[in-house]
């Protein structure tokens, strides 16, 4: 065995031989993956092989494209068949919401270069003699989808890997991941000891045993998972075509050809996690007693909606366990708060998925960043409320709506509650409407007590619509006031505070006492943040900026500390607070304050340490709504207190709580984009206008890419767009089209109450970007005129802002 690698991959599933493979494609051949069995000894030897491309993420979906054209290629790299059979696919739905749902994902299909069409009932029938088409309204078909060998695969990939210079070892249990001072880790088996600059945790089924090894608690769970194959059916074997693989979303269920006979499988409706405390290491190529009563419903349902099926014999009968991470999507990526530890776990669709984990992992550790946007894979997006219980309830909530729709008005009930603010329960008896957020629950919108709070999920525009209007019409003409306990603050206190963040951040660093936006850059000029930087003394910084990536914005800065002499925390639990806007929120503040708050003496963007409502507090002058505002952080304790003296001081103003949905109803027309929507790392600052934010007098991680792009001017632009609709609102994702051609695609947007107009924010090509542009967007499968305007739609100039 290799005493050094630059990399060693523990675990020889579909997963770890893809990103060696992949590793040693792009360039770096000094890599080792060890396996403690035979390769594909863990969820991989027994998956059903069915591959499809839709996925809940649209970059996922790209990826699951990728994962599965690269199948041909693969053979002919390793000279390892993968079996694979490119039958088409359908994805079916029984009900309108299906539909919907249906349309909604042809509409991403038309800009993800993706080739899905709608298909008539007739042709399902054609297609697939033994589907009873009378049980379905609709068919969206994709020609990507089929059906590969698992371990075919997953030796194709390791053997291509070996090609192209890489090695792997079986029988090679890791005991032990131990990390040097220098960083890198001695990887420990029974054979010997491997030095690696890198190690990926790719353990599948143990991944938490893997993790545990490094001291990393990880919430993924194996899940109990059935699938049946039948005996042949006569009108299979009458057949010399392959019969084309399906989805059906409302049976919760999949099913291809097998031999001459059938494979279907379901995602239970309750599901059985498997091995809570801990996977044995005696587990091998093992299977689990199948339970037939924990399908048997589901199976019903298949043999109406197969026919053939209730006549077949079963075959076999497979119950096997695969890994899940609490919202159901991978999670890989640098671990934050350990150094060269990679995380490739908590993929449960590893042949839908693999490949794309591969790439994205590969392209990551070999170049810094992967080339599209991976949040919805990126570990970050969890952090330490993620807890391996955490882990157990949200896994097992994903298992049981693997298929079934959430939608975009829809908050998912398990896990919740797992951090909350001291005025929950006041805003829980004033009507607040629930979400949560890296664990954290904050406000959507305030029904009218408790009992008026609850909401049906729906594409379309919800009760919720009116009760958002009027928190907006509060905010505009009195004072609304919010919690923003969610919102991430970062501190940086030390001699080099300034000098590291001017290193860091693309934008202005502001003097004492004021605050600046700035946009935060990849070394490729992608966006990495849009942040907000406060400075409290010369030496003493407080960057604001997504609550739900505080951990990936605290992996970036941790990992350029280095030669510079300051403390660096992420301080977002420990403070709360809220955000008062409105024309009357200086009167309500001055009546809390004893500083003189008046415009000359507190200027919009100034920041200060003062007390409010008698507590300490850090006092901004800031607000995301568009209005006069101030924002309020105090240390949790303080928080209650601060809460009630407002209650009492805005009960003459029109004091009204509101809660997110409000805020980005009036962010919208303003025409302000948000992270992890409209700005993130699939686009660059000048693609979405951050550029004008750019402080190009001084030397920034990224400044290059983003000069060269601005001499050449971006290929693509972020534009507002009014929307001519009665009743429906996009909900992201949409794809805008010219002249029945699709252009770009929306990436937020909703109802503007205040202006009264349907709105989104979305990335068209510059020369499709100027005001005034007619365009139309697909919401439903309708085609809605839009517009894209010239400036902000309230207040362009900001006057009631900086009043
Ligand atoms: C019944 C069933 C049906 C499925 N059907 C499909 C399907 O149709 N399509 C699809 O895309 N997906 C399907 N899946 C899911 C798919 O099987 C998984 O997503 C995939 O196998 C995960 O691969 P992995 O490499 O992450 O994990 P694993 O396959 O579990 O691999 C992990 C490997 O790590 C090794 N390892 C663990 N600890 C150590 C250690 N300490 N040292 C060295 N090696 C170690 C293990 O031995 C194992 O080989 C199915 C799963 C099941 C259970």
């Amino acid at each position: 065995m290799e005493s050094h690698a630059k990399v060693v991959i523990i675990g020889g599933g579909v997963v770890g031989c893809s990103i060696l493979f992949h590793l040693a494609r792009f360039g770096w051949k000094d890599c080792v993956l060890l396996e403690r069995n035979e390769l594909t000894s863990g969820s991989s030897w027994h998956a059903a092989g069915q591959i499809h491309t839709i996925s809940s993420d649209p970059n996922i979906s790209r990826l699951q494209g990728y994962t599965i054209k690269l199948y041909e290629e693969l053979e002919e790299l390793s000279g390892q068949s993968v079996g694979l059979h490119s039958t088409g696919g359908f994805y079916l739905a029984s009900n309108k919401d299906w539909y919907d749902y249906l349309k909604r994902e042809r509409s991403k299909a038309r800009y993800m270069g993706l080739d899905q069409e709608f298909i008539s009932l007739e042709e399902v029938a054609r297609l697939h003699p033994l589907i009873d088409p009378k049980r379905y309204i609709a068919a969206l078909w994709d020609p990507l989808d089929g059906d590969i060998d698992p371990s075919g695969v997953t030796y194709a990939y390791a053997k291509a890997a070996k090609r192209l210079g890489a090695s792997y070892h079986t029988h090679a249990a890791v005991i032990e991941t131990n990390q040097r001072a220098d960083g890198s880790w001695d990887v420990v088996t029974a054979n010997g000891t491997i030095n690696a600059e890198h190690i990926v945790n790719a353990g599948g089924l143990w991944a938490r045993e893997v993790g545990h090894l490094s001291g990393l608690n990880l919430p993924v769970q194996p899940m109990e998972h059935h699938y049946l194959i039948t005996e042949s059916i006569p009108q299979i074997e009458e057949r010399e075509e392959r019969l084309p693989a399906g989805i059906d979303y409302e049976g919760n269920m999949y099913f291809r050809q097998e031999g001459k006979g059938m494979l279907l499988g379901t995602y239970e409706p309750i599901a059985t996690p498997w091995s809570v405390r801990g996977t044995p290491q005696d587990f091998g190529h093992e299977l689990l007693e199948p339970q037939l009563d924990h399908i048997a419903e589901r199976l019903e349902l298949g043999f109406e909606r197969i026919p053939a099926l209730a006549d077949a014999g079963i075959k076999d009968m497979i119950n096997g366990p695969f890994t899940f991470g609490p919202d159901g999507n991978p999670m890989i990526g640098p671990v934050p708060g350990m150094r060269n530890y990679w995380a490739a776990v908590g993929v449960m669709a590893g042949f839908c998925q693999a490949g794309g984990v591969g790439k994205c992992l590969a392209e990551w550790m070999i170049e810094g960043e992967p080339e599209v946007d991976v949040w919805a894979m990126d570990i970050a997006r969890f952090g330490d409320y993620a807890s391996p219980e955490y882990g157990t309830i949200k896994s097992t909530e994903n298992y049981e709506r693997r298929f079934i729709l959430t939608f975009p008005n829809e908050t998912l009930p398990r896990g919740r509650g797992q951090r909350t603010t001291s005025i929950y329960d006041r805003l829980t008896a004033r009507g607040a409407v629930w979400a949560d957020g890296f664990g954290l629950e904050h406000a959507l919108w305030f029904a009218d007590g408790p009992e008026d709070a609850h909401e049906d999920p729906t594409f379309r525009r919800s009760r919720a619509h009116d009760y958002v209007a009027r928190e907006v019409k509060a905010v505009r003409e009195n004072v609304g006031f919010i919690e923003i306990a969610n919102f991430a603050k970062h501190s940086f206190v030390g001699r080099d505070a300034r000098k590291f963040l001017d290193h860091v951040m693309a934008g202005n660093v502001p003097g004492p006492g004021r605050i600046t936006l700035s946009p935060m850059l990849t070394p490729k000029g992608k966006l990495y943040g849009d942040l907000t930087i406060a400075c409290l003394g010369e030496e003493e910084f407080m960057i604001f900026g997504s609550g739900a990536a505080q951990e990936m914005h605290r992996r970036w800065f941790e990992s350029h500390l280095d030669g510079y002499d300051l403390q660096y925390r992420n301080e977002s639990s420990r403070y709360h607070g809220f955000g008062l806007s409105g024309p009357k929120a200086r009167e309500l503040l001055s009546r809390l304050c004893r500083d003189d708050v008046s415009g000359e003496a507190f200027k919009f963007r100034d920041i200060r340490r003062t007390f409010v409502a008698g507590v300490p507090a850090i006092l901004t002058r800031l607000s995301f709504s568009g209005e006069l505002g101030y924002e309020i952080y105090v240390q949790p304790e303080y928080q209650l207190r601060l809460y009630e003296a407002i209650l009492q001081a805005g009960e003459d103003l029109g004091l009204q709580h509101y809660g997110a949905r409000a805020l980005m109803s009036m962010r919208l027309e303003k025409s302000w984009g948000v992270w992890t929507l409209d700005f993130r790392p699939d686009f660059t600052a000048a693609q979405s206008g951050l550029d004008a934010f750019i402080n190009w007098n001084k030397d920034f991680i990224g400044k290059q890419a983003a000069a060269d792009e601005r001499a050449a001017g971006p290929t693509i632009k972020l534009v507002a767009m009014t929307i001519d609709t009665d009743d429906i609102d996009v909900c992201n994702d949409e794809a805008i089209l010219k002249d029945g051609v699709c252009v770009g695609y929306v990436t937020s947007g909703g109802y503007a109450h205040h202006v009264q107009q349907s709105m989104a924010l979305g990335y068209v090509p510059t020369e499709l970007a100027a005001a005034g542009t007619a365009l139309e967007v697909e919401i439903n499968g309708e085609m809605y005129a839009a517009k894209i305007v010239d400036a902000a739609l309230y207040d362009p100039a900001g006057a009631n802002m900086r009043g």
